[in-house]
């Protein structure tokens, strides 16, 4: 098991930073805090452009410090700030900042290969890290888990999936996992063929059935990415085999993940599909604390189903397996050209199978390159990662419709 153990009990209030407070992922964070006020105190927050949300909730919620990425908006935020006694910063330094404040936990909400530095930043400092940006341990998992493992930090997966298989996880029987299984929704086009898959507008893929999320990780979700970062991050996260990990379409997210042992036994984790709950026992955790997602009413949803994912319709994910298989540098350049795929969808440059294409080319590409060495360090990290994205950036020239 990577994940390490909370060794100092946290002071009361909890004092947190939210990476990416303005997210999907970091206004749930904060919904979940206004409800305990007493049991948490928002010291840092972060945005990327998104001034006027990060100033109300940093004036909302009484944060110290408020950061904004995009350094052309430190004036924005400094004049929205103005007489509220916050501190103001902007820039990829002063996201650092934040995370390197002595807070109890840190939420890692940022989307993209963007959240590294920073979610690393806390990991380094030996922080108990929240982890919602799966990126960060796609495009750097052994990078990232020696950091954590050298600090002694806490690493709790906030991912429902992950935290589901989290809860199951008996760690005093690690030896005795068979397998561990992931559920995927199968997304808004598990039934569509692939000439209308082609057609699809962005629209239709953030539209999803069950979750609601930011844009990126929706479109994922589409092409069932998602689901290929996911079993990366489950490969790093839980230690185990990539034979023992496998996955399973589950179009009602119910299950939210599950772990089979040796003696036949599956143990599930089961709720509402509501982020609510994984963020709620990440932060609570070691304990349980409240949360109001909406409670499952099994009579009500009368039938749990399953399918194998198809593979064919859905090259993404097979990509991502692969990228998992071959090692080294591959996983770090999944995730860059996926990245650069799925923002040139949403600005309408290229169609939805073209994102699929264009990693597939870009892993080809790389390779024909000789890029196959596992990334040592953050910098390795950060030069692969720039490599992919030059290399899709070109692709998406090519497949412009
Ligand atoms: P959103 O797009 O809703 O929010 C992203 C956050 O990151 C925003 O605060 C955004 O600021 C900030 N951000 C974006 N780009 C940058 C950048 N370059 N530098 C610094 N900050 C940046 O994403 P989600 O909340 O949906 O997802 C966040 C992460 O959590 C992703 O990695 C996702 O895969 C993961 N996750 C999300 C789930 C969900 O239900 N949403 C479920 C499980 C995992 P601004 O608002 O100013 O743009």
């Amino acid at each position: 098991m990577s994940i390490a153990v909370e060794t100092r009990r946290a002071r009361e209030p909890k004092s947190i930073c939210v990476l990416g407070s303005t997210g999907s992922v970091g206004t749930s964070t904060l919904d979940l805090v206004s409800r305990d006020r007493d049991r948490f105190q928002i010291d840092a927050l972060t945005a990327n452009s998104n001034v006027a949300l990060l100033a109300q909730q940093a004036r909302d919620f009484g944060a110290r410090f408020a950061v904004v990425a995009n350094p052309d908006k430190y004036q924005d935020l400094k004049d929205a700030l103005s007489g509220s006694g916050i501190e103001a910063a902007a820039g990829a330094q002063a996201l650092n900042e934040a995370a390197d404040r002595d807070t109890d936990f840190v939420m890692g909400a940022i989307v993209g290969a963007a959240g590294l530095e920073p979610t690393l930043t806390a990991a380094k400092r030996g922080a108990c890290v929240a982890l919602a940006n799966k990126e960060c341990l796609v495009s750097a998992g052994t990078v990232f888990l020696e950091a954590v493992k050298k600090a002694g930090a806490t690493l709790l997966p906030v991912d429902s999936e992950h935290n589901a298989i989290f809860q199951v996880l008996e760690t005093e029987n690690q030896d005795e996992v068979e397998k561990i299984i992931l559920t995927a929704s199968g997304g808004p086009f598990r039934t569509w063929d692939k000439a209308r898959m082609q057609a699809a507008t962005p629209a239709e893929a953030v539209a999803h059935p069950n979750w609601s999320m930011g844009a990126k990780i929706s479109v994922d979700s589409a092409t069932l990415m998602n689901k290929g970062l996911e079993v990366i991050e489950a490969f790093y996260l839980f230690g185990v085999e990539t034979s023992q990990l496998e996955v399973i379409v589950h179009p009602q997210s119910v299950i939210h993940s599950m772990v089979a042992y040796t003696d036949g036994s599956v143990l599930a984790q089961l709720g509402s599909p509501d982020m609510r709950t994984p963020i709620a026992h990440t932060m609570a955790w070691p304990e349980r604390m409240a949360a109001p997602s909406p409670r499952l009413d099994l009579a009500e949803i009368a039938q749990l189903t399953f399918e194998a994912p198809d593979l064919e319709r859905f090259p993404a994910l097979r990509l991502a397996l692969a990228a998992l298989q071959t090692g080294g540098a591959a996983p770090t350049l999944l995730n860059a050209a996926n990245e650069v795929g799925v923002a040139a969808f949403l600005g309408e440059e290229i169609g939805f199978l073209d994102i699929a294409a264009i990693v597939e080319e870009t892993m080809s590409r790389a390779l024909a390159q000789g890029l196959e060495a596992a990334p040592a360090n953050l910098d390795d990290v950060l030069n692969l990662d720039r490599t992919g994205r030059a290399i899709a950036t070109e692709l998406v020239t090519a497949h412009r419709t």
